[in-house]
C-alpha cells in the first residue's frame, strides 16, 4: 500500500482511496492516469507510419482484387497488367 498526499489539503492518503478523507478531494493515481492514455505524450511515429503502411497496402490489394474483377471479361488487359508488375520487378 503506497501513500500519497492530498493536492488539496496535503493530507497523507493511501493511494488506492478514492477521494481524501479529510476534505474529499478525489485522489488521482498517477498510474491509473497514464493507462486512460494520458495528454501530452509525443506521438509514436514509428507506429503511426506501420499503420499507414498497412492501410495502404490493404487499400492497393483490395484496389487490384476490385480491378481483377472488374475487368474480369478483359483478359488481354489483365496480362497486360500482369506483364506491367512482373517488368516492374525486374
Ligand atoms: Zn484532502
Amino acid at each position: 500500500m503506497s501513500l500519497t498526499k492530498c493536492q488539496e489539503c496535503n493530507n497523507t492518503v493511501s493511494s488506492h482511496a478514492e477521494s481524501c478523507p479529510k476534505c474529499a478531494y478525489p485522489i488521482v493515481d498517477k498510474r491509473s492516469t497514464k493507462a486512460h492514455g494520458g495528454t501530452g505524450e509525443q506521438p509514436k511515429r514509428r507506429e503511426i507510419v506501420n499503420i499507414f503502411l498497412s492501410l495502404v497496402f490493404t487499400a492497393v490489394t483490395f484496389l487490384i482484387i476490385l480491378a481483377l474483377i472488374y475487368l474480369d471479361e478483359y483478359y488481354d488487359m489483365i496480362d497486360f497488367f500482369i506483364n506491367l508488375i512482373l517488368n516492374f520487378k525486374e
